[in-house]
């Protein structure tokens, strides 16, 4: 068992950090604070081939593992959370839902502009009374000959705003409830598609959430992604995968607030003496940095399990637990360790706190990743 990255691994893990540090870093503070969404450099890191690592290169991909996708994830996100997590809806969220479910044709056709082309891809399954009991939702999908009607409403749908594609999962046999679930492809433009309330949000401000809203959308029948009523097992699955990638936003987060924290606790003199050499402060660090540790070995766990073909769903679930509470933790002390600089934008932690909220919350909040590990115990 070998815990150190490959060479190729860590050659990647350089490439995305230089890249994070030199292009995303600078402009990170105002476009949280507008609210603005970086199109162009989304679009260099599709050019660095990072949104089709894990996926095959006839589908757009770099034929790479979910290992790689896990470090360009946390890379990003140890500057900037909001691109990580529009980084990680594409790739696994909207890719995972399409490679997870579609025939050949539909995969070439509906993955290829999101890994390579710099399309965005969103994905909808939240709705307003279906959260973490995602089988209660009510958007429905009626057969029409050669096409599909879909009608209602899913919020929460991050890239919703600026998305090209949005996989959408819709009621074909709503009698059936979650068994009667079905998947479908929605192409920007499909009359009946609209884009509703964009959110105002406490952290990854610069990510684009929003309502999307589908009424008398007539999609064909060919953009049915699977069979109809695989839709629940297809969003469960898939799932399983996004979870990796957030819990590599979680880890980037946390890893990223760590380096601000050692930084300033070298430099920072109260008493006489850099603040590090309070043992409290040393000894504070040393308990994060165990957190991070044990964090990032679940995650890279769960990635390579994923990678190699092996049952992943609970090792997923335990990386997302473990990575976004750090993510929490370590930002908590890290604003506090700052002091009064760590309250101010311009230090990056006050952001990062923010930005680790969410992470706990969604692809299943941090209670429902509780009752996937809880359940696997007592089968
Ligand atoms: C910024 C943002 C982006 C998002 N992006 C997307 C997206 O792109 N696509 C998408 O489909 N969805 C998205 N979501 C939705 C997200 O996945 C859900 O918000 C999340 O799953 C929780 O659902 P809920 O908000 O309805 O909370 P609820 O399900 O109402 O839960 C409320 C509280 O009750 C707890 N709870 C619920 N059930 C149980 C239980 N059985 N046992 C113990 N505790 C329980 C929860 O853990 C939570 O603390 C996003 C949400 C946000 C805020």
């Amino acid at each position: 068992m070998n815990f150190e990255l490959s060479e190729k691994e860590a050659l990647l893990q350089k490439k995305v950090r230089e890249f994070a540090e030199e292009k995303l870093l600078p402009g990170v503070i105002e476009r949280d604070e507008t609210s603005s969404y970086p199109i162009d450099l989304y679009r260099e890191m599709v050019d660095m081939g990072l949104i089709g690592l894990p996926y095959e290169k006839e589908y757009g991909g770099q034929g790479g593992n979910y290992l790689d996708y896990a470090i360009a994830v946390k890379e990003i996100s140890r500057v900037d959370a909001s691109l990580g997590i529009s980084f990680s809806v594409c790739t696994s969220l909207y890719g995972g839902s399409v490679y997870n479910s579609a025939n050949e044709e539909q995969k070439k056709k509906f993955l290829k502009p999101v890994l390579e082309g710099g399309a965005l891809g969103s994905f909808g399954l939240t709705e307003p009374n279906a959260g973490s009991d995602a089988g209660g939702c009510v958007t429905v999908a009626e057969k029409k000959g050669d096409h599909y009607v879909l009608n209602g409403a899913k919020c929460f749908t991050t890239n919703g705003p600026l998305c090209d594609y949005i996989a959408v999962y819709a009621l074909t046999q709503p009698e059936l409830k979650s068994k009667g679930l079905s998947l479908f492809l929605v192409e920007k433009g499909t009359p009946g598609f609209t884009i509703g309330k964009v959110e105002n949000k406490m952290g990854i401000r610069a990510a684009q959430v929003s309502e999307t809203i589908f009424t008398d959308c007539v999609v064909p029948a060919e953009n049915l992604l699977g069979k109809e009523g695989d839709g629940f097992k297809i969003a469960m699955k898939t799932l399983d995968g996004g979870r990796i990638g957030v819990a590599a936003q979680g880890l980037g987060i946390a890893e990223g607030a760590f380096e601000i924290a050692r930084k300033y606790l070298m430099k920072r003199e109260q008493f006489g003496k850099p603040l590090y050499k309070n043992q409290y402060l040393a000894f504070k660090m040393a308990e994060l940095e165990c957190v991070i540790d044990q964090a990032r070995l679940m995650l890279y766990k769960a990635a390579m399990d994923k990678s190699e073909g092996r049952p992943y769903s609970i090792a997923a679930a335990k990386a997302k637990l473990l990575c976004t509470n750090a993510a929490m933790q370590v930002t908590t002390e890290a604003v506090q360790m700052l002091g009064g600089n760590g309250f101010m934008k311009d230090y990056h932690v006050e952001r990062m706190m923010r930005d680790a909220k969410i992470t706990q919350i969604y692809e299943g909040t941090n209670e429902i990743q509780k009752l996937i590990i809880s359940g696997a115990l007592f089968k």
